[in-house]
């Protein structure tokens, strides 16, 4: 069978509570990895250089598109975004399952490159949850609040793109779910297409 890692592609509202339910997954399976993502945007309180994001400037982030060094990136609100590529390499070829982060114009650029990941979207039970719990988390203005507001309609419309829906009512269900949902991706026909056709031979042999 496949022992190359699983890309797993999670995106969702803002608000919707995907950090936590990384940061969860993560902390109680020891198969995952976290690329950590390039930003031009600034630091919030409490967020660190190379843990949560690597903070670059404009000019560096693009000399880094130039140079093939990322495996996707999109602006968002401003700002790039955007998933170095050689630790997500490496990190699949030694079998784990690497885990981004990401918005829909990102994980629609990685299916596209790589039709093996799996992209899942995790949403709130209601878009007044969604407000509550944005509004509750204090780290943006109403004004950005609203801005994510109106980003969400726009993103509930690709969300049929996406292969799974994660429902983010009660974390720790969630965060089961998400990891059946990837460890079940591990035997699909279409991953393991290199295994069938071995087995293939095989039996062509062993029959004569
Ligand atoms: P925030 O500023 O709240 O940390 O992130 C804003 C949005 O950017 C979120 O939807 C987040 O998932 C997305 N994002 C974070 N890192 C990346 C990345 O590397 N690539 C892309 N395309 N989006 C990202």
């Amino acid at each position: 069978m496949q022992d190359r890692g699983v890309l797993t592609v999670i995106s969702g509202f803002s608000g919707a509570g995907k950090g936590t339910l990384v940061k969860k997954l993560i902390s109680e399976y020891d198969n995952y990895s976290l690329s950590v993502s390039m930003t031009t945007r600034a630091p919030r309180e409490g967020e660190v250089d190379g843990k949560d994001y690597f903070f670059i400037d404009k000019p560096a982030f693009e000399r880094n598109i130039e140079n093939g060094m990322m495996l996707e990136h999109a602006e968002y609100q401003g700002n790039y975004y955007g998933t170095p590529r050689e630790y997500v390499e490496k990190q699949l070829s030694a079998g784990k399952d690497v885990i981004l982060e990401i918005e829909y114009l990102g994980a629609f650029q990685v299916k596209k490159m790589l039709p093996e990941a799996l992209l899942l979207f995790v949403t709130p039970p209601s878009a007044e949850e969604l407000l509550r719990r944005l509004r509750g988390r204090h780290t943006e203005t109403e004004e950005q609040i609203q801005g994510r507001m109106k980003r969400a309609i726009e993103e509930a419309d690709i969300v049929d793109k996406y292969e799974f829906i994660l429902l983010n009512d009660d974390l720790d269900t969630c965060v089961r779910q998400t990891h059946e949902i990837i460890q079940n991706a591990k035997f699909s026909v279409s991953r393991n297409a290199a295994f069938i056709e071995e087995i293939k031979k095989e039996l062509t042999v062993t029959v004569g």
